[in-house]
């Protein structure tokens, strides 16, 4: 048997509480995993230093982002502790269409709307060992005020109870094993037969 081919490519929604790694586990995916892109979303936040526009993500006024809101740009858009971020809808509908495996790093509301959109979509939660952790990895990273600290801990015991709605998790305490484990979950979804392009029938 040849010419087995996917129908399309494979979303991999990648959510977790802020300071849990998501950003260091998915640049790492990115060098590692062959025929993976990543979906750069847009925002009205502030870029942090060292963020660069159209790599982290695409920087926009919230005039800009409502507008992109309004002709239908995004795929799915949310408001994440006082600042807006969304999914540009063009790019993932491309990358998917030519079978382009796509991660994407969004969170749990964000995560529920392309879930309901494309149920094929792959979700996967990325825990921190412990809250104090989680708590104590936000304050090392210090590119946030006190106050933004604060807001993201309290929406992360929030956020933990969703993983519930998700496919797997992966607990991010080793970024090497963290990063193994999702490769394993990515190599699987690759592997299943349903997402299999069917020949057409000849008699
Ligand atoms: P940060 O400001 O720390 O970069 O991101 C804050 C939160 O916004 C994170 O939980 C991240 O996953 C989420 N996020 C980033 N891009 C998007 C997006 O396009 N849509 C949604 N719904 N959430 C996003």
């Amino acid at each position: 048997m040849h010419g087995l081919k996917r129908e399309r490519g494979i979303l991999f929604v990648i959510s977790g509480p802020s300071g849990v790694g998501k950003n260091s586990v998915l640049t790492q995916l990115l060098k590692e995993v062959p025929g993976l892109c990543y979906s750069v979303s847009a925002t009205t936040r502030q870029a942090r230093k060292g963020e660069v526009d159209g790599v982290n993500y695409f920087f926009m006024t919230r005039e800009q982002f409502l507008e992109k809101v309004e002709t239908g740009d995004f795929l799915e858009h949310e408001e994440y502790v006082g600042n807006l971020y969304g999914t540009p809808r063009g790019y993932v509908e491309k990358e998917l269409s030519e079978g382009c495996d796509i991660a994407m790093d969004i969170e749990c509301r964000g995560a529920a709307q392309i879930k309901r959109m494309m149920p094929e979509a792959v979700l996967i939660f990325l825990t921190p060992p412990s809250m104090e952790e989680l708590k104590a990895r936000l304050l090392a990273r210090s590119t946030d005020s006190q106050e933004a600290i604060e807001k993201r801990v309290k929406k992360a015991e929030v956020e933990m109870g969703e993983i519930y709605t998700y496919d797997y998790y992966v607990m991010n305490d080793d970024l090497r094993t963290a990063v193994e484990d999702i490769k394993k979950i990515i190599g699987a979804e690759r592997l299943k037969v349903s997402r299999l392009k069917r020949p057409s029938v000849t008699k």
